[in-house]
């Protein structure tokens, strides 16, 4: 089908009815991706959708902002929600299972267990939102005992959320294949993400500064420059030339087991950071 016909999703809300539905693909033999979003959907969810289409003949789409990968003082009550304008958006690409949840579906009022990694997840973003990567695993391993997907696929704009996802599935043995997709950015550089709705039009300019220093790390890299303190100060110093921005982290690891490294390892390192634009808080990051 080509990208500009539509076609009707099969939406489900309950669990109950989309593993029956599930269990006849399985009988069928086909294989199941699954793509698990919190909808607010944009290009850098589609190029994942794209990526599952290629892999598997059922593509599971999960819409479900997730109450328990936010803290009290975040943006749960106000994060995008535009169901139509996501199910229109996955229409024009082809032909999807596509699962809603209400909050209560996958959280009734006695749940009580969660999925806790405890290396992987406590640097970096873990930090500043001791309670997400819990309700991020917990979620997303529920979605695999719900779906039992061949293949998921995540961004590598979440870098440290698809590895700790990866060291979940290696350490639970959930027997599913972890996909990653490149960051897909704006044309000036900023890293796509639902929450740049937030910005005003200063603040988006102001957000820019974010990738900009990242490409520029990298640069460093490229001509040599091997020092981690060297790459951050300059990141920092050009982070600082912007008001609105103000840093949270910004760190030079490991891309696998993130670990801090003091030396650079090209094609092995991740640099990491993650900013306040005003009120908005942002992610981005890049491969040295
Ligand atoms: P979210 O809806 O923000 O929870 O993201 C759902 C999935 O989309 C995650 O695997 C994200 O890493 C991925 N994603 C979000 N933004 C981008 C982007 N700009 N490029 C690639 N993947 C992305």
């Amino acid at each position: 089908m080509s990208e500009t016909e539509s076609t009707a999703p099969q939406v489900f809300r309950d669990i109950a009815p989309l593993q029956q539905h599930l269990q006849e693909v399985r009988r069928e033999g086909r294989k199941i991706a699954l793509v698990p979003t919190m909808g607010a959907l944009h290009e850098g969810h589609l190029a994942l959708v794209r990526k599952a289409l290629e892999v598997a003949e059922e593509v599971v789409v999960t819409i479900f902002v997730n109450p328990t990968q936010f803290g009290p003082s975040e943006d749960l009550a106000s994060y995008p929600r535009n169901e139509e304008a996501d199910l229109q958006a996955l229409g024009k690409l082809g032909k999807f299972t596509i699962f809603i949840p209400a909050a209560e579906e996958m959280y009734p009022a006695d749940f009580s267990t969660f999925i806790d990694e405890a290396k992987l997840s406590k640097g970096l973003c873990g930090v500043s939102r001791p309670q997400f990567f819990r309700g991020v695993l917990t979620i997303v391993g529920k979605l695999f005992n719900i779906v039992h997907p061949d293949v998921a696929v995540f961004g590598q704009k979440d870098a440290q959320q698809a590895a700790v996802i990866q060291k979940m599935v290696r350490d639970l043995h959930f027997g599913v294949e972890i996909l990653t997709h490149p960051t897909v950015r704006e044309e000036d550089g900023l890293a796509m993400s639902s929450r740049n709705q937030y910005l005003s039009n200063a603040q988006r300019e102001e957000a820019r500064a974010l990738s900009k220093s990242l490409f520029k790390a990298k640069q460093m890299v490229e001509e040599g420059v091997c020092s981690t303190d060297r790459v951050i100060a300059e990141v920092t110093h050009l982070l600082s030339q912007h008001r609105r921005v103000r840093l949270i982290y910004a760190q030079i690891v490991d891309s696998e087991t993130l670990e801090a490294r003091r030396e650079i390892v090209p094609g092995k390192s991740l640099f990491a950071l993650a900013a306040w634009v005003d009120q908005v808080r942002l992610i981005d990051n890049i491969q040295l």
